[in-house]
């Protein structure tokens, strides 16, 4: 990630007296991301109806599952209960949908998925948010910070972001705390004291490998590119004293910000982000409104015989709902069902349609 990384120096540390707290805290993990012990990714009990998605994968990285002969796959996941619908969303990874959470959850660890060496997981974004927090003190330790802060949702992991300086890490007052849930909190409390939580967005992932994007070198099979010919070699061996870029060709580093490649990933994941947006954005001016989860069309009817399709057209709201489904359709990596379409008009149309009843409320007093 830019600017940040796992903390593995921290020599300045001065361990504290509590025995256990030496044992997590002890040089080098103070700033470790920490995570909830035996956390893992799961779909809340108390969900009912909706589409719960779990990836699988092989366990041997070289098995391209997406690859092989879905009537095998059928197979194995003959035993499977409560399968919706299956989908490949690369050589590796295919994606399952149910339509239960608990159904979803028991794939996760089914005999048959351990037998055929495979790996299922839930999408980090389907049950996790993660938001970023400011002027935090730089000498409390993740662990510490991760006791500490309180949040009207459950914290799973908190991250500090780091900063490279004279090859040592140096920690920054900023942190990244993911919570459980699909909605950001808008504060966190540490210590008694109020701290807003502001959207995350990630980094644009480049292979720093062969230089393209969405993966890193880890999984690279693609043959090496040098970021500053774009030629067959590393950068440490170039010769060459003319810049071209191997994205798009350009005179410029192939990692750099001016590539307008990469510029249009990065707009892109910032627009992902605003687009997802959270609870707290929602309601940020609404005291006596529904929750957002039963703010769908079906049953909303407070003013729809009011509206015209010119008045949706110049509602700025309902257009950005319409610009947002089309760039965040645009933006996705997986398969674009007519579900998945549907799901995401429905998301930016809901946040639309809160604002406005509002609107409409408002212009009524
Ligand atoms: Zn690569
Ligand atoms: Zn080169
Ligand atoms: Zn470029």
């Amino acid at each position: 990630m830019q600017g940040e990384s796992d903390g593995d120096d921290a020599s300045s540390y001065k361990s504290s007296s509590s025995k256990k707290r030496k044992i997590f805290d002890s040089p080098g993990d103070k700033y470790k991301p920490f995570q909830k012990p035996s956390y893992t990714r799961k779909y809340p009990d108390t969900t009912s109806n909706g589409e719960f998605i779990v990836f699988v994968e092989h366990c041997n990285k070289d098995t391209k599952i997406g690859n092989m002969n879905p009537l095998n796959l059928s197979k194995i996941f003959k035993n499977a209960k409560g399968v919706h619908e299956r989908s490949r969303i690369s050589a590796r990874k295919i994606k399952i949908i149910f339509k239960q959470a608990a159904l979803a959850n028991d794939f996760l660890n089914a005999q048959f998925i351990q037998e055929n060496n495979l790996r299922a997981y839930i999408p980090a974004a389907s049950v996790e948010r993660v938001g970023v927090v400011r002027y935090i003190p730089k000498e409390i330790s993740n662990r510490e910070l991760f006791e500490k802060i309180s949040s009207d949702l459950d914290i799973i992991g908190v991250r500090r972001f780091m900063k490279k300086e004279n090859n040592t890490f140096v920690p920054l007052n900023t942190i990244t705390v993911t919570f459980s849930g699909t909605v950001l909190p808008q504060c966190i409390f540490l210590d008694g004291w109020r701290y807003k939580v502001h959207n995350y967005i990630p980094p644009v992932l480049q292979c720093f490998k062969c230089l393209l994007f969405n993966h890193s070198a880890k999984y690279c099979f693609n043959e090496q590119a040098c970021s500053k010919c774009a030629e067959n070699h590393s950068y440490k061996e170039c010769t060459s004293e003319v810049l071209k870029c191997k994205n798009c060709g350009g005179n410029h580093l192939a990692i750099s910000k001016e590539c307008p490649i990469k510029a249009s990933k990065i707009k892109k994941n910032i627009s992902l982000r605003v687009n997802n947006s959270t609870y707290a954005d929602i309601t940020n001016n609404l005291t006596s409104f529904p929750p957002l989860t039963k703010a769908n069309p079906q049953n909303v009817k407070i003013v729809p015989e009011k509206i015209s399709a010119q008045d949706i057209i110049n509602n700025q709201k309902i257009l950005e709902a319409i610009i947002s489904t089309i760039v965040s359709i645009g933006n996705s990596n997986e398969i674009k069902t007519t579900t998945h379409i549907k799901e995401t008009f429905i998301k930016n149309f809901n946040k639309s349609w809160i604002v406005l009843i509002l609107y409409s409320i408002t212009s009524r007093v």
